[in-house]
Formats: structure tokens, sequence, C-alpha cells
């Protein structure tokens, strides 16, 4: 079978074109620039990738711009979608690329007679950011929506790409017929198989490098392996449907601190939240419509382990921090 992954060389992205090669399939991955060896040579040493790895070349701002690697695949993961937040113009660096580019992929799938499925990798960005109460009790399921006013408000623009993007996808979707799936994960952590290092690992990175304070900020997370098996059982399972959290368990950031203190002790890691106001609260997240996936989370201290060692293994957390 023949599937597309677009914005293969994206964190995520990587562990899913890995594991769609493990299971035989033929990879036709969209890249924005397939002669920097930075964002291919990852991709091209994965087992398989001789002789089912296709790169092509697209851009989420150019219109048509997938349709050769969408033409002729059966399933498409829709991945490449700007994440980080130091942004000068969000519309233009976060917004028109997540929003304009979802419904180009949309519209190269819709062209090809080919594809039976859609997966678009969407996030809790768009599922729990609203004024909705947060405390240990309460559980967010894939019935929340994230109030776009809200994250306009607080300036939250990535939040905002991701809520738009996912309606945008949903309208469009149903506009034409076509079968899509959403997979909304948290704070993605684990091993890195690209060069680069991504927003969320950096997360855990800043912690080990010298920070003086963490966040006050509780998030949901949840092992980038588990991410990507999502994404391909969500195609392989003709019921699969709807939306997809992914969240194996929600903690602040002191708890971060306090499971890499346990294994890393000799580390440098911060001792002081950044301000004395409570701890943001914690909540739950349904795990039943992941479980129906058939697949199990891999723990959150597990993957704060998988993450650390390798950080180091690539340098990306000095030699002190490490244990
Ligand atoms: P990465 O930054 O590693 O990957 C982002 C990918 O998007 C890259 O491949 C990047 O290409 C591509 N991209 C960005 N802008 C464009 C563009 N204009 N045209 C073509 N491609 C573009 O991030 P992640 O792997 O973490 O994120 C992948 C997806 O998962 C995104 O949709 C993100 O919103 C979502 N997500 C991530 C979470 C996380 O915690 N990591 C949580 C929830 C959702 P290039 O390499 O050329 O820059």
């Amino acid at each position: 079978k023949t599937v597309c992954v677009t914005g293969a060389s994206g964190y995520i992205a990587s562990w899913l074109v890995k594991l769609l090669l493990t299971r035989g399939y033929t990879v036709k991955a969209s890249v924005r620039d397939p002669k920097d060896p930075k964002k291919t040579d990852h991709l091209l040493k994965l087992d398989g990738a001789k002789e089912r790895l296709h790169l092509f070349k697209a851009n989420l701002l150019e219109d048509g711009s997938f349709d050769a690697a969408v033409d002729g695949c059966e399933g498409v993961f829709h991945t490449a979608s700007p994440f980080y937040h130091n942004v000068t113009d969000p519309q233009a660096e976060l917004i028109d690329p997540a929003v304009k580019g979802t419904l180009n992929v949309l519209g190269s799938c819709s062209k090809a007679s080919s594809v039976k499925r859609v997966v678009v990798t969407s996030s809790m960005a768009a599922v729990g950011y609203n004024r909705r109460p947060r405390t240990p009790d309460v559980v967010v399921d894939e019935t929340w929506f994230t109030d776009p006013d809200l994250s306009k408000e607080t300036k939250s623009w990535y939040v905002l790409s991701k809520t738009l993007a996912e309606e945008a996808a949903w309208k469009f979707t149903k506009e034409k017929g076509l079968d899509m799936v959403t997979i909304n994960p948290a704070m993605v952590i684990g091993p890195l198989l690209q060069p680069t290092l991504n927003t969320s690992a950096e997360a855990i990175a800043n912690l080990l490098n010298g920070s003086q304070t963490y966040p006050n900020s509780s998030f949901g997370w949840v092992n980038v392996k588990d991410v990507a098996n999502a994404h391909i059982q969500a195609f392989e399972i003709p019921s699969a449907n709807g939306r997809y959290c992914l969240v194996e368990r929600v903690a602040h950031f002191s708890e971060i601190v306090e499971i890499l203190s346990k294994h890393y002790p000799s580390s440098h890691l911060p001792q002081k939240c950044v301000d004395d106001k409570p701890f943001v609260p914690i909540y739950q997240v349904s795990k039943e419509k992941f479980k129906s996936l058939g697949l199990d989370y891999i723990p959150l201290e597990q993957s704060l382990l998988e993450t650390v060692e390798s950080l180091k293994e690539k340098n990306f957390i000095g030699g002190s921090s490490s244990n």
C-alpha cells in the first residue's frame, strides 16, 4: 500500500515514516527542501527507505504543491504545520500555513481518487483551550473545543492556528465527502530521530540546560511512538472516526522536575516555579478513544527518560546536566 506523509522531516512525522516503512508501506514523503541533508538524511537511512521511500518537494503555502505526493496514495497523513512560539507575524508564520496549508493538502486529496482516508495531525491545543474549569476530577474528551476568542485574547497564536486549521478541515471534508480522522496529541516527548531540536522536546531540554525556574503550567504528555502508532491505526482500522485525544497523563512542570530529579540527581534542575501563584491545576483526559485503536500508552516516566537520553545523545543538553 502507498501512503503520503506531509512534513516528513518533522519530529512526529519522522517516527510515522519509520513505523510505516517497518509495516511494509511505500511512503511518499513531502519535505520543504529535499536537498537539505538535515531534513532528509535521517529519513533516507531508515530501514526500507531505499526501496520504499520517495521524497517530494512541497510547501503548504503553494497551491497544488502536494498533488504529486498525494496522487496514487490510499492514505494521507497530514502532519506539516509550523510549531513554534516566537513569531513576529502570527498570521503569515503560523495561521496561514496551518489553515491554508491544511486546505491545500485536503484539496489535493479530494482530487486524487486513490485517497480513502486522511489522517490530520491536529492537537490538544484545538480541544481544551477554553474557559471550562479544570480540576483533578474534570475529564477532557473529544467533545471539547477550544475557544478561538480566548486564544486571540491571550495571543496564543499556535493554539489559534491549530484550532482554525482543524475547524476548516472538518468543514472542507464534510463538504467534499472526504473521510478524515484527526489525532489530537498534547505535548509530545520521547526519542528524536531528526537532528534538530523541535519545540516540545525543547521544553524538557530547557529544564536541563540551566533554567532557574520551571513554568507554572500543567500539560498533557504523550510519547511520540504512541502518537505515530495512533496515526497508523486510525488509518488502518475502518471504523476509526472523528477525533482522538492523546494524553498519557497531565502533569505540572513541578512533577516533571520531580521525576527528572529522581533519575538525574546530579543535574541542575530548576527548584523554583516562575511565579508565586498557585500551581495551574491538573485534570484528566479520556483514554477511551485511544484505547479503541488497540494501543496502550507508554508511561510518562519512561517517556521522560527516553527524551533525556535522546537529548544527551544528540548533545542538546550539556554534559554537566547528565548523570
Ligand atoms: P516539527 O517542527 O518537528 O515539524 C513540523 C513540520 O512542519 C516540519 O516538517 C516542517 O517542515 C513542516 N512545515 C512547517 N511549515 C511548513 C510549510 N510552510 N510548508 C511545508 N512544511 C512546513 O514539529 P512536530 O513534529 O512536533 O509537529 C508535527 C505536527 O504535530 C504539527 O501539525 C503540530 O502542530 C502537531 N502537534 C505537535 C505536538 C508536539 O508536542 N510536538 C503536539 C500536538 C500537535 P521543515 O522541516 O521544512 O521546517
